[in-house]
Order: C-alpha cells, then sequence, then structure tokens
C-alpha cells in the first residue's frame, strides 16, 4: 500500500471555492427534473450526472420482490394543472413540479371550489412556499400551492387534468463502483428521489458524484484510495431496499460508509451515528469534527431519516453514518419551495465536501502498528528523527505525537484511537506513524 492518501490536498488543489461553485451549479442543473421514486425523471437525473461520472444504471421491474416490499408501478406525467372558469391556470404543474401531488393518478374532471378543496395542500404558517406532497403507496391525486394563491381561488367551477401514468415499468437506481487497493469498500449512498428541491436530494447527490469524479481521477492517475468505493444513487427507502436486495451476498465488504444528504444550508454541520454507534466512521466522524474549531453535532442513531434506516436494519447492521447539515424536518424550508437554489450556498456545500473528504482521509491512512523497538525509547537522534521533525514546520506538535504512536503501537491501537487517547489531530499522528515507518521504527499490523 502506497503512503496514505490525502483527500483533503485535493480539495487544496482544486480550489475549494471552486469546487463550491461547481457544486451549486451542478444542483441548478438538475433542479428543473420532477423526479420520484421511479419515472423519467430518475433516468434523466442519472443520465445527466453519467456525463461525469461512468453510473451503471440499473433498471428493476415493477413487481419484483424486494425483501419485505415489492418495486411500485412507474409514475410518470406529461401534465397537470387546475384551471378556473376563464380557461386561467391557476395552478400548474409547468411552472413548478412542487404543485403537483407526487404519484398523483390520472384525471380529468370539473368540479366545483368545495369539491377540489380537500385535494389542496397548503402551508398557512408559510404562505409563499409550495409545499411538497408524494402518495406513493395509496392511489390519490392531490396538488399543491402557496397558501396566498389558495387564497384567491374564487367559488367557479375548475377544471382539474392530470396527464399521468401509473403503469407496470421499472424502478432505477445508480451504481459505481471505484476500485481501490484493497476489496475492502466504504459505500456512500445519496437519495434521488424528489423533484425541484435542492438541499433534501439535490445537495447529497452533487456532493456525492464531485467526490466519485475525484477518486476516479485518482485512480486514473494511478493513485488508487486504499478502500473501494462504492456510490449508489437511488430513490429513498424503496430505492435502497432494491439495492440491498440486490446485493446482499456483497454487503460483506463494507467496512465504512455514508448516508450523503442536506449538505448545502447555512446550519453547523451534523454526524448521525450509525445503528451500532462506536465503529470506525463513527470515531472518524466524530474526530473529524470534533477537532475541527467549528460548531457541529454529533447526533445518536434513530430508525428515522433516509437510507441508513435501511442500511442499519438489523439484518444488515451496516456500519453508515449520515453526514448532513441541519437535520430533516429541523428547517421550515425542508419539503417546501423554500429549499430552493437560493436556500443552498456555494461555501456550506464546499465546507460539507471538505469535512467528508478530512472524515474519509481518516478512514484511508487510519491503521494499527507495531513498535519494532519497544523496550525503552528509541534513540530518536542516531535515526535522524529530530532533524527530520525540524523540517516539518506544518505541525508542532510533531515530536510529541511521535513519542504517543511508539508508546501505544503494541499493535492494539489504531492511530485513531492514539489520536483520540493523546487529544491531537488524526493528521498529526499519522503523520508521525509514518515518519517513524520510514525510519523502520514501527511495522503495519
Ligand atoms: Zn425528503
Amino acid at each position: 500500500m502506497t503512503a496514505g492518501l490525502r483527500l483533503a490536498e485535493l480539495l487544496e488543489l482544486l480550489k475549494i471555492q471552486d469546487a463550491g461553485a461547481a457544486l451549486h451549479a451542478q444542483i441548478a442543473h438538475l433542479f428543473p427534473i420532477c423526479r420520484s421514486i421511479t419515472g423519467n425523471g430518475v433516468r434523466e437525473t442519472l443520465a445527466i450526472l453519467r456525463e461525469r461520472v461512468p453510473l451503471e444504471i440499473h433498471e428493476v421491474p415493477s413487481g419484483t420482490p424486494v425483501l419485505d416490499w415489492v418495486v411500485p408501478r412507474e409514475w410518470n406525467v406529461k401534465d397537470a394543472y387546475v384551471k378556473n372558469s376563464r380557461g386561467e391556470r391557476v395552478i400548474d404543474f409547468k411552472r413548478h413540479n412542487l404543485h403537483l401531488m407526487g404519484y398523483s393518478t390520472p384525471v380529468a374532471a370539473k368540479m366545483s371550489r368545495a369539491e377540489l378543496e380537500p385535494r389542496l395542500h397548503s402551508l398557512p404558517d408559510h404562505p409563499d412556499w409550495i409545499p411538497f406532497r408524494s402518495s406513493f403507496y395509496r392511489d390519490n391525486w392531490g396538488f399543491c400551492l402557496s397558501h396566498r394563491e389558495r387564497q384567491q381561488l374564487d367559488d367557479g367551477e375548475y377544471e382539474v387534468r392530470i396527464d399521468s401514468t401509473l403503469e407496470d415499468g421499472s424502478l432505477t437506481y445508480g451504481e459505481l463502483f471505484v476500485p481501490g487497493q484493497s476489496e475492502d469498500e466504504i459505500l456512500l449512498s445519496a437519495h434521488v428521489c424528489h423533484p425541484s428541491l435542492c438541499n433534501d436530494n439535490l445537495s447529497g447527490i452533487s456532493v456525492q458524484t464531485l467526490l466519485a469524479q475525484y477518486l476516479s481521477a485518482l485512480v486514473k492517475a494511478g493513485r488508487p484510495p486504499r478502500y473501494s468505493y462504492r456510490f449508489v444513487f437511488a430513490p429513498v427507502t424503496v430505492g435502497a431496499i432494491t439495492w440491498l436486495a440486490q446485493n446482499e451476498h456483497n454487503v460483506g465488504r463494507i467496512r465504512h460508509g455514508l448516508v450523503l444528504t442536506l449538505l448545502g444550508d447555512s446550519g453547523p454541520i451534523n454526524y448521525k451515528r450509525s445503528r451500532r454507534g462506536d465503529t470506525a466512521i463513527d470515531r472518524a466522524a466524530a474526530h473529524v469534527l470534533g477537532r475541527s474549531g467549528q460548531p457541529h453535532r454529533i447526533q445518536d442513531f434513530s430508525p428515522y431519516g433516509y437510507d441508513e434506516r435501511q442500511y442499519c436494519s438489523p439484518g444488515f447492521d451496516l456500519p453508515v453514518g449520515s453526514l448532513m447539515r441541519t437535520p430533516y424536518m429541523q428547517f421550515p424550508e425542508y419539503h417546501t419551495s423554500g429549499d430552493n437554489l437560493d436556500f443552498v450556498k456555494p461555501e456550506h456545500l464546499a465546507d460539507s465536501l471538505a469535512k467528508l473528504l478530512a472524515i474519509l482521509d481518516v478512514l484511508e491512512r487510519d491503521a494499527t502498528y507495531l513498535n519494532l523497538s519497544p523496550k525503552g525509547e528509541p534513540q530518536l537522534g542516531r535515526r535522524g528523527l529530530y532533524r527530520a521533525l525540524a523540517e516539518r514546520t506544518d505541525d508542532g506538535n510533531a515530536e510529541m505525537a511521535m513519542l504517543w504512536v511508539l508508546n501505544q503501537s503494541d499493535g492494539k491501537h489504531s492511530l485513531l484511537e492514539i489520536a483520540e487517547r493523546a487529544g491531537m489531530r488524526f493528521e498529526s499522528i499519522a503523520n508521525a506513524a509514518e515518519m517513524l515507518a520510514k525510519a523502520e521504527l514501527l511495522a503495519r499490523v
């Protein structure tokens, strides 16, 4: 295995501002598409991502049993509107795809305001936002609109038209495998099933895609990461369940994993622990956020949220946490048209990516060593290590880090554990271990 890969350095080379702008541009490109848990919106989204990374696209037919579920019928929409008695489109899917409730069945009808009323959804507390509603598993239809627009509807007759199809087709998901030096895998997963919502789905999709691009470029350049990386882009819940059903025989290779979502808002970064709570990814994330000097939150696992629910179901119990900024339902824009291109900002996206890379760096570089001169402290000067230390201007604690690594490297403590015990940054400890290994004082277990 080559010397530890520094993903965070990659970000410096690529300039963090540029990364933020690229992430935001990718979100803007995907924003207009009407996605749902099945249908052409997911296909179109994955096709756009495929221009950047060679995603494998999987189509799983409706009716396929997947774990305790069945792949649903496929939903597509051509048009949907409500016209008033003057023939004006007062609610128009073509103006904003949130106007139509997801999975609405086809409708062509005339009705009074009173008959229409129970089919309408709005948010009196946020009268300018359109809510996001779906009805995946029960045949239903409805329209969503801002409360202000709802109040302007008069009592005349309305023409309701939903030109949708709900029929046997398939569920679409994308997957990319980036081979590393080891067969052990890191799983990254983002959901791809929300319509025009930025933080919720598009931020995770774009961060995950840029990471996949970076890693693919490293492999091409002959510098593969230590781990192999598996990227899953799937509709929430049933998509992840489908992926798990089809990959049950492979999940044993997953050593660490993260669900990526809600990465573009201005809130502090938040890590949600895996079900097990004390796996390497849990400790790596807590270490990176805890030593970042910036506000952050570590949240315990709960069986709600995104697809960590599936990856951490007891039959799999994978070491998969979730990285986000403000958690689901804790910001008013959540599942509304307020979650738009202004709500997510390049600087927050770039910061999320930087933290993600730092966490992955810890996993990439973490290892357990054995001190080859364990009786008394080895003489560092004789081996040129003080000179090497003096040359290092990046780290004032390098000598302390070396002493910690030598003392704790009895084959039982990983570098991350040593960093935690020493109360030092992982990077300092990993750099010290690299120098000591070069001086043949350490051997990797
Ligand atoms: Zn959502």
